[in-house]
Order: structure tokens, then sequence, then C-alpha cells
């Protein structure tokens, strides 16, 4: 399935293409339309053109036919064709054809010559200026007139309307009116005489009202008149060709317009030119604002078509940020910038499955990293500091990151490296061992330095898990034991750890109960002087018989207690009972332990003050046992609860010293009634040859600072030999006693065993 914005992206670029396709359309269109308008334009001058030719060709015809009608009355006569036929042989005939042809012709219509032709072209009489000549002087037009006198009767040019034909005696046959007579033909053209044009018509004499005339061959009238400049200007006139003219030269370059004059023997004779009145430019001008307004369409378009075509790119172009953002910020942590926990998984699985199927050699390394005491860093200096720390410890995270390492935060204080790469545990330690390095440093934020470490857990797949969840849920839980052995260190997956959440997610609820049914009690262990063994003081244990699993050591359930928010209903119940049973015992030290979790409790003091009342016990005979982690964590708060304690009348000892923290700054820091050397610590002192040159050292420490210094887990002699030789005056260890019931220990205490039972106070 696409998703929406990328169906809006696709449809953005649809709309951008379809638009710049309609763009390029447009402008094709366009210019297609101009070159067809300049095209048209320029058919229409063509056509004009040739228009005008035929124009001035059928004037010129008609101002032929023009002169031949003017003769009709001599054409169309029958006097005429009698007289004509009869003049060969008779002078009076003669005469009044020169009178009547001749002179007539010469007078009524300027004709410069005029001759009778018969036929056969052959020229019967002939007048210049209306006065009869010599036939020889128009030998040079015989093949003119003959042509002409053809033309005539093939082209069935005649003067009047023919509705039908005669025969004439000759054979021919003759257009005749309705009446019946005979039409006269006539043919006309152009001719070259000493140097100039001359029109030439020839028409034939016919009879006007007796047909039988019809018997005798026609004779034809041919006229010759100069086509000279009076001419031109009458069809300049006519035509409204203002600058139409003649030459007898080549055609004239300039003229674009022009007919060919060619005489009728088909020699070129010269040229009628003029300038055509060519309707392009008038096309052009009617055509102009329609050209504006299309050309303003077309920028307003293309304009707008732009300015749409740019907004839809942009934003498509926007889409498509906002879509990669959207992508980023689904994949990524906004505060620190790192891949999230989705992002996380993602690659995860990649990882793995790449291993599993052997794409990959060796393993992927999941380290579950938490900040110790990050709640306490946002609570007491804000949330912005905790912020910045947060951006510190991706920073250096990331500087970290070897190529093909993959950083990411989970939320909270929360970050987990992948890392692909051989080695199993060797790898885990030194990945382990990496991320401790690199958060080691104090951290400064807005100038103050802040000394916060980290807690980290390892696990490895495919060798641990195939599953990504349950390879993260692993490192998780060797996270959370690495939290519960003191903080601050890494701890490797191991099988066991798994079995034990499992188990503490039962005995949480189990311990719940536990407690309302009054399941639990408490054990006394003696303390005792190192060299002979008097009993001095009692720690009280917690001890829980579970009705099905039985003896539940505290140091699996305390932590569950912790964890499951029990400890302040499980640490009262324990000072109420302690206090209670021990009020009547004789003076001895009673220790107790007190979890970290009692003292940062904001009503503990109260709490304590109404559980001193209550039981009626005199604080100055306890001794609370807190351990160093303790004071990791606001220790103005925490100083100041074990100020107002040791006000109220208690002591205050410090559990576990040399295991864990060990900063013997802590010591300075508060005035402790005792330390006590922690049994790891004792347990190594046989064999290590440092631990018992250290031991001496805090006991000397000890001492200095005025506290008493109590060494654990005492189990055999060479070790109390040796704890008591470092100076440790009190020692407790099942080299003396184990931990008791009260009713064993109440009568020990009662008897003065092996020796008075003196209080070291
Ligand atoms: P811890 O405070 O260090 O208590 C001393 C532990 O050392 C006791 O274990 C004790 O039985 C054991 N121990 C003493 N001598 C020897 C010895 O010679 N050899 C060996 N192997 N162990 C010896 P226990 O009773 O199992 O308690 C374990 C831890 O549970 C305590 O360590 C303490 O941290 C915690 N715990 C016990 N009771 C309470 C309590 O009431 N409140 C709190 N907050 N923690 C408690
Ligand atoms: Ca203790
Ligand atoms: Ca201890």
């Amino acid at each position: 399935m696409r998703s929406k914005a990328e169906r809006q992206i696709a449809s953005g670029l649809r709309t951008g293409w379809v638009a710049l396709a309609t763009f390029l359309g447009l402008i094709a269109l366009s210019a297609a339309l101009v070159v067809a308008f300049e095209h048209a334009i320029g058919v229409a001058d063509d056509l004009n053109r040739e228009d005008e030719r035929q124009l001035v060709r059928r004037l010129l015809d008609r101002t032929m036919e023009g002169d031949v009608s003017a003769q009709l009355g001599l054409l169309n006569w029958n006097e005429a064709v009698v007289r004509v036929a009869a003049a060969p042989r008779n002078a009076r005939a003669m005469a009044w054809v020169d009178h009547e042809f001749g002179a007539y012709a010469w007078q009524a219509f300027a004709t410069q010559q005029a001759l009778l032709v018969r036929r056969d072209g052959s020229v019967m009489r002939g007048w210049i200026r209306g006065a009869p000549v010599a036939e020889s002087r128009f030998q040079g037009l015989r093949s003119t007139v003959t042509k002409l006198l053809a033309r005539s009767q093939a082209s069935g040019m005649v003067l009047g309307t023919p509705v039908g034909q005669i025969r004439a005696d000759d054979g021919s046959s003759w257009p005749v009116d309705r009446a019946g007579m005979p039409l006269p033909r006539w043919a006309g053209g152009l001719v070259r005489m000493n140097g100039q044009v001359m029109i030439i018509t020839v028409g034939s004499i016919v009879p006007d009202h007796v047909p039988d005339a019809m018997l005798h061959t026609p004779v034809y009238f041919a006229t010759l008149r100069p086509f000279d400049d009076a001419q031109s200007a009458r069809m300049r006139r006519d035509l409204v060709l203002g600058d139409l003219g003649l030459t007898l030269a080549a055609k004239p370059a300039a003229a674009d317009n022009a007919i060919a004059l060619d005489s009728v023997d088909g020699t070129r004779l010269g040229w009628l030119h003029w300038t055509a009145r060519s309707p392009g430019p008038a096309i052009v001008r009617s055509a102009e604002p329609m050209l504006w307004a299309w050309t303003l369409l077309f920028v307003g378009v293309l304009v707008g078509g732009s300015v749409v075509l740019r907004r839809t790119w942009r934003t498509t172009r926007e889409l498509l940020a906002s879509e990669a953002q959207a992508r980023h910020n689904a994949l990524h942590d906004a505060m620190s910038g790192l891949p999230n926990r989705v992002h996380y998984m993602q690659r995860l699985r990649q990882d793995l499955a790449a291993c599993i199927t052997g794409q990959q050699r060796g393993d992927v390394f999941v380290g579950y990293i938490d900040l110790d005491g990050f709640k306490v860093v946002n609570d007491t200096l804000g949330h912005h500091v905790g912020d910045e720390l947060v951006r510190q410890v991706a920073l250096r995270l990331r500087r970290l990151m070897a190529a093909g390492d993959f950083i990411a935060r989970f939320g909270g204080d929360e970050f987990v490296v992948l890392r692909r790469a051989e080695g199993g545990r060797a790898m885990a330690d030194q990945l382990g061992q990496q991320i401790m390095a690199v958060l080691r440093e104090p951290f400064v934020i807005s100038g103050n330095a802040i000394d916060v470490t980290c807690s980290c857990g390892i696990s490895w797949g495919p060798a641990q898990s195939e599953d990504p969840g349950e390879l993260l849920r692993r490192a998780d839980i060797a996270l959370y034991r690495a939290k519960q052995r003191g903080r601050a260190r890494f701890r490797r997956f191991t099988r066991d750890m798994d079995a034990s959440v499992k188990l503490r997610l039962e005995l949480e609820m189990e311990l719940r109960r536990a407690i309302a049914r009054d399941e639990l009690s408490v054990a006394y262990q003696p303390i005792v002087t190192a060299g002979r063994g008097e009993i001095v003081g009692v720690e009280a244990l917690l001890r829980w018989q579970h009705p099905e699993r039985g003896a539940i050591r505290p140091d699996l359930f305390v932590p569950i207690a912790e964890q499951g928010g029990l400890m302040i209903v499980l640490g009262n119940w324990m000072l109420r009972r302690v206090f209670a049973q021990c009020r009547d015992w004789p003076s001895c030290d009673i220790s107790v332990n007190l979890s970290p979790i009692q003292i940062m409790a904001g009503n503990f003091l109260p709490t304590m003050a109404a559980i001193v009342a209550e039981t009626g016990i005199d604080p100055a005979r306890i001794v609370l046992e807190i351990t160093e982690g303790v004071m990791l964590d606001r220790s103005d708060h925490v100083l100041g609860v074990l100020r107002e304690l040791n006000r109220m009348g208690f002591r205050v000892a410090l559990d576990d010293f040399g295991n864990g923290y060990s900063s013997l700054s802590y010591l300075r820091l508060f005035q402790f009634e005792r330390i006590k050397i922690d049994r790891s610590f004792v347990s190594n002192i046989e064999s290590d040859a440092d631990a018992n040159a250290i031991l001496c050292t805090i006991a000397a420490l000890g001492h200095s600072l005025r506290m008493k210094v109590v060494a654990e887990g005492v189990e055999n002699e060479t070790q109390r030999q040796l704890v008591q030789a470092a100076g440790c005056e009190l020692v407790q260890g099942y080299l003396f006693w184990k931990p008791m019931p009260a009713e064993d220990m109440r009568p020990l205490l009662g008897r003065p065993a092996g020796g008075r039972l003196l209080r070291l106070a």
C-alpha cells in the first residue's frame, strides 16, 4: 500500500509532466499557427496576384472586343457584303469601300491602319490614316492576320448572341442570331509595327438582313491602333491599378505583378506591370487584435502554467522532504538524534538474520546501557541537565562506534549498542569495557561536573538466542544484574540469569504474600572480638522460610523487594521486629541493615522515630549498616539523613567496604562508627598479598578516623589471624557463629560464654 503522501507526490509529478507537455504542445501549436498564417497570407497574395493578372488580361480582351463592337455597323451590313465582293472588279464599288471603310474607320476610330482581307489572308485593300495604299505595304502583317482569321474561326468569338448555326457556301458553319441572321466572327491580338505595340482586330463582314449573301465567302475588316500611354491610362482607371505601366524591355525587377504581352505569332513584345494590391498586410492588420489576444493568452498561460508548475514541483519537493523527515522521525529519537527502538529492532533483525543464514560471520552483540541515578539528576538538577546529559552520553557513545556498530536510544536513560563481531565472551567483555571507559569520565554540564556512572548488560546472538526480542531481553536481564551487583559495571548474560528472572517475578508475588502471612523471621549472627571471640554485638539478618521452596537467601529476595517496591514495608517490618526482640536483651550492639531505598524515602526519619517510640528501644544500642551505594545518589540528602540518625542516637556503619565503589572519600564525608570490610575481600586474604596489604591500610585508615574495623566472613583460623594482624578488632564469620534464630541467640547473650560480655562503646 502506498502512503497518502506518496500518492500525492506521484500525482504532483504527473501534473508537472502534463503541464510541461502542455507548454511544449502550446509552443509547437503557436509556431505551427504562425507558419500557417504566414503561408495563408502568402497564398492569399498569390491568388490576388493571379486575379489581378486575369483582370488585366480580360480587360485587354474587352478592349479588343470593344474595338470590333464599335465597327458593328460596318461588319453587319448587306450593302458592305455586296460592295466589298464587287470592289476588286468595280471602281465605284471600290470607291464606296474606300469611303465607308478606309476613311470612316480613320475618322471614327482613329485606326491608323485598316485593311480588307480575304479568308486566305491575302489583302484586298489597305488604308493608312484613311488613305488607300498599295497592298504590298501590308505584306508583313500577312501571317498575323492569317492566324487571327484562323483563331476567329476556331474560338467561336462572335459579336451578338448566337442561337444556332447555318452552313456557309464554303462548307463551314456560321453562327446566326434569333432571326437567323449570321453574326460577325472576330479575333484580336497584339503586333509590333515600327517599334510600336499595336492592337489588331479582325471582324468578318456579314449581311444584316439577307442571309443568302452568306453564299459569298466573308471578307474580314482588320484595323490596327497603337497600344499607347492613353490606352494604359484607361486600363489604370478601369482597374484602379494606380501604377500600371507598359514596358517594351524586360519585366521590371521592382514590379510585383505583371503580365507578358505576346504578339499574335508568339514573340514577346513587352510587359504590363503594376504594384499588386496584396491583401496580406490588410489581413495582418485585421488579425492583429486577435494575434495580440492570442499572444497575451499564450503568455498568460505560460506564466500561469509555470507558476502552477513551480508550485506543484515545490509542494512535491516539500512533500518528498517531509516524507523523508517523517521517515527519519519515525526511526530516530528527537533529543539525541540517535536511532530509536523501532530502528534498532529493524537493524538487529537484519543483522541477526545475516548471521543465522551465514552471510555474516560471528555474532551480533547487544549492549544495553542504563545510567546510574539518572532519575536523581533529573529530579535534583532539572530536566534540562538531564536532557543535556542524555545528549552528551549519545555523543560519547557515537565516538565509541566502530564501522558497522549501531547505537540507539530507547528513551529515558537507556541506550543500546549493536556490534557485529566475532569472539563471543571475549568480545562481549571488550565491548563492555569500552562502554564503561567511554562513560567513566565525569560529564560537564553548564560548568558543573556531574559524576554519573552507567551499567551495562551484554548478550549476543545467534549464540544466545536467534530471536531479536529475546536477545534484547537477555541484555536487559544482564543489565539488571549489573545494577544489582552495585552498578557502574557491565555483565554478560548467562543462562542462570534467565532462570533467576523468572524466579524473581514469582518471588516478588510470593514475597508480598509472605509479609502478609508473617512467613519472615530474623536471624542473628554474633560479632565477636578478633582475639578472644567475645560476643560484642549481633547483626540482624532477614530470613524467609518459604513453605514450598524452603529457605530463600536475603541477597536474592532483598533486591526483589527493592525492585518491586516492597522494601519500605519489608524494612519497617524488620526494624520493628528487631527492635522489639532485642529491647530486653542484655546490652550488646545490634546491627540492622538498611536498604538505600529506605534511606531515600521521604518519611524515613519520622517512621524511624515512630518505631523507636513504639518499641521503646534505645537507639544507642543500634548500629545501622548502609552500603556505599547509598552514598552515590543525592549525597547531600543522604548525609542529612545520616546526621539526623546520629542525632537521634543511632550509630552508622559502612557495610561491604572494599567491594564496589570503595571510594575513600566517603569516609571523610561522614563519621561512621565502624566500617565492615567485605567478605570477598577477606576470603582472598590468604592467597593475595595485595589484599592483605590493602586490609592493613584500610584498618589503619579506619583507626586514624576513629572507626572500628570489622572483618566479615572469617571462616578459618588463618583468616582470623591475618585480619587480627591487619588491625581489625572485630570479626564476624562462620569461624565463630552462623546466623541463628532469636531463641538460640538470646541464651548466648545471657551467659558469659568464654569470657565477659564486653561492650565496646
Ligand atoms: P551482609 O549485610 O553483608 O550480611 C552478612 C552476610 O554474610 C550474611 O548473609 C551472613 O550470613 C553472611 N556471613 C557471615 N559470616 C559468613 C562466613 O563466614 N562465610 C559466609 N559465606 N557468609 C557469612 P545473609 O544473611 O545471607 O545476608 C546477605 C545479605 O542480605 C546481607 O549482607 C545484606 O546485604 C542483606 N540483608 C540481610 N538482611 C537484611 C535486612 O534486614 N535488610 C537489608 N537491607 N538487607 C539485608
Ligand atoms: Ca550487613
Ligand atoms: Ca556486609
